[in-house]
């Protein structure tokens, strides 16, 4: 039994192909994960990783509270089944369950007792004589898993276990598999591209494509909240139809027009609030999903909805309980082909309907989705970025809703009106501002709230849940942006980027030689302070202290060349924390590794003003009332906000804190901190 975790996890194959992509994630005990997605998206390949069959080519993976990236595949104590099962066709089942345990030398006693009560549990003690071959392929992945079960492995991985199963094994396997997770109490992480087998499967799913997590969520939550179209049209069967359209806000109704048809619903308002007001204007392209169910035929259902719209039937497919109606929302549309018409429509009444003929359709706006045609992202997330309101300024103050606050000196602005963006981020609970919270939501470990100010809904992130009623508010004014009139103001840049390498120097040192212990001779020999190499970093020493009595006695200084890591950011040298310096050993090609180009990134309160450091040069500051921050001139293309307690001003050195720094690796555009 243990948890996992996944930090900047990439794969890239010595051929360049760049599998994985900054993988996240921390697997709790005694979850089922599923990893999902179209072959080629780099699902195998995770899998592989965590198995130890592959090397980890950036990143850290954790097993329990052990960093395993380069411990042995035999010694992670995880189990794999694969989907060619990988028996030995000399072997009977039962030496087949067993060989594991026989290559650990376990007594034969413990071996007899493991591989009964796994053959009891999977239904094959009576086959357990029997060679592979006269086994079906369902009862040959049985002993694959009894095998995998008999070490007794922390984690299982599964790859692919039921894909060269017929339809109806797979379903019962999948049972299996299920009742199996629940009875072994361990950690099961399961890869597949039948996104049924995840949705039935999993505790969570992860869905990848192209090398990259889209999403990591509850079966429940990717069905109903998709972050993107890939998602959405990924998960659930028959997938989800897609139309193309754009939405026009009237009001405080938003017409839905279906591009390449007539078809057009109105909308409350109320149903798009989380939607920037940009994709309302009518002129902005969106898809528009809704999923098989959330149409229906029904007359019924048509009579009491007020969303409808007409489509022509092509033809149904019977599914025996229920019926796949396909129509198309374009009355010259055939309904045959996937395109941006074709609806297809779950229906319980399908022997009413007659192909050819034209019926009306209720859709059920509760369930629509909405993505962004280019980014593909759903434009109404589960958390919203940003509130856009509209507002005026006037004699350095700002008015909106029913509110008028003292711009900060920080922000110049116009007078005049127009819209201030409101990061869901910058709304700080506590302040001087009143609010009603109407609604909290726990979302992914942070809560969304929805707030009541003067009649506008507003929202807002936190990380502790708010109770409900009136609560205190302030704004964090360096994180809005205004645009007024024809000024655009925007927020303060709170990204801190330099370029730079990783360097090293020779230096000469004095190291200590001490006096032999008597006990142990030859380890004393030895007793010189660890050197590094050329390509390797000093290694971690955790140094105990030692009583009065046992200090050895230095003999002797002795000089030494030693080499020292530096990073070298925006040109001035910091020594390298080891940490980052093993990463970017164990990451990098090892004669790249001082020649790489290297972004180090920071945020600007990770800076303090000293005597010596990055030189820069003040420009101006920024007093945005309760935190102040200097704009440094680094050179002709670098400036960068920094937070100061107080007015600085001219020339200056920065000296960052270092165990702050990110680090990513710019050639192939790896994160290794
Ligand atoms: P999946 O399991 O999702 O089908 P894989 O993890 O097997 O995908 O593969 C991810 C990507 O990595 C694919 O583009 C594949 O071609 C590539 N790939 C897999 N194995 C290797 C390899 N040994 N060498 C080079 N490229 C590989």
């Amino acid at each position: 039994m243990a948890n996992l975790s996944l930090r900047h996890i990439y794969k890239v194959y010595p051929n360049g192909v760049k599998a994985v992509n900054d993988f996240n994630m921390d697997i709790e005990d005694k979850e089922f994960i599923v990893f999902v997605g179209p072959s080629g998206c780099g699902k195998s390949t995770t899998l592989r990783m965590i198995a130890g069959l592959e090397d980890i080519s950036a990143g850290e993976l954790r097993i329990g509270d052990v960093v395993v990236n380069d411990v042995e595949p035999k010694d992670r104590d995880i189990a794999m089944v694969f989907q060619n099962y990988a028996l030995y066709p000399h072997m009977s089942v039962y030496e087949n369950i067993a060989f594991g345990l026989r290559i650990r030398k376990m007594p034969n006693e413990e071996i007899h007792k493991r591989v009964t009560e796994a053959a009891e549990i999977l239904g094959i003690t009576e086959y357990l004589d029997r060679k592979p071959k006269e086994m079906s392929g369902g009862q040959r992945q049985r002993v694959s898993l009894g095998r995998a079960i008999v070490r007794e492995p922390k984690v299982m991985l599964l790859d692919e276990p039921l894909s060269n199963l017929d339809a109806k094994l797979r379903t019962q396997m999948r049972a299996e598999i299920s009742k199996l997770h629940k009875k072994l109490q361990t950690t099961f992480i399961y890869v597949t591209h039948d996104q049924v087998e995840a949705m039935t499967m999993g505790t969570r799913i992860v869905v990848m494509k192209n090398g990259f997590v889209q999403q990591i969520d509850t079966p429940q939550n990717l069905y109903r909240y998709p972050g993107n179209k890939f998602v959405a049209g990924f998960i659930g069967t028959p997938q989800m139809n897609f139309f193309e359209g754009t939405l026009t806000k009237n009001g405080n109704k938003v017409d839905i027009k279906f591009e390449y048809s007539d078809a057009m619903i109105t909308v409350p308002y109320e149903k798009l609030l989380k939607a920037r007001p940009h994709y309302l204007d009518g002129n902005h392209p969106v898809y528009i999903g809704l999923r098989a169910e959330d149409a229906s035929l029904d007359p019924e259902v048509v009579a009491n909805s007020k969303y409808k719209v007409k489509v022509v039937i092509s033809h149904i497919e019977e599914l025996g309980n229920e019926s796949l109606v396909y129509a198309d929302i374009n009355m010259h549309g055939d309904g045959y082909t996937e395109s941006s018409t074709r609806i297809i429509i779950k229906s319980q009444t399908a022997n009413q309907y007659t192909p050819g003929e034209v019926y009306d359709c209720a859709l059920d706006v509760d369930h629509l989705h909405l993505f962004d045609k280019e980014t593909e992202e759903s434009i109404i997330p589960r958390i919203p970025e940003v509130n856009e309101i509209e507002c005026k300024v006037k004699d350095g103050k700002l008015a909106f809703l029913n509110s008028l606050l003292q711009l900060p000196s920080a922000i110049t602005c116009p007078e005049g009106k127009g819209t201030m963006l409101l990061p869901t981020n910058a709304i700080v609970f506590g302040g001087r501002a009143t609010a009603n919270a109407v609604e909290c939501e726990e979302i992914g470990g942070k809560y969304l709230v929805s707030l009541d100010v003067a009649g506008r809904r507003l929202f807002a992130v936190s990380e502790k849940p708010v109770k409900l009623g009136e609560c205190n508010i302030s704004i964090d004014m360096k994180r809005i942006s205004l645009h007024i009139e024809d000024t655009v103001v925007e927020a303060m840049n709170e990204k801190v980027a330099f370029n730079g390498t990783f360097d090293k120097q020779k230096v000469v040192e004095d190291v200590a030689i001490f006096k032999k212990p008597k006990k142990d001779k030859k380890q004393a020999e030895e007793v010189v302070a660890e050197q590094a190499t050329d390509e390797q970093p000093v290694a971690e020493q955790v140094e105990q202290p030692l009583e009065e009595s046992e200090q050895p006695e230095v003999v002797k200084y002795k000089k030494r060349k030693v080499i020292h890591f530096y990073l070298n950011i925006a040109g001035t040298r910091f020594d390298a924390p080891d940490d980052i310096a093993q990463k970017i050993f164990a990451t990098l090609p090892p004669r790249t590794v001082f020649s790489t180009p290297f972004r180090y990134e920071f945020t600007p309160y990770d800076f303090t003003l000293a005597d010596s450091g990055i030189p820069a040069k003040v420009e101006r500051v920024l007093d945005y009332g309760n935190e102040k921050f200097a704009v440094v001139r680094i050179d002709e293309n670098t400036v960068i906000n920094v937070f100061v307690k107080d007015n600085v001003w001219g020339d200056v050195y920065l000296q960052p804190d270092i165990s702050k720094v990110g680090v990513v690796e710019t050639v192939r555009d790896i994160r290794l901190a």
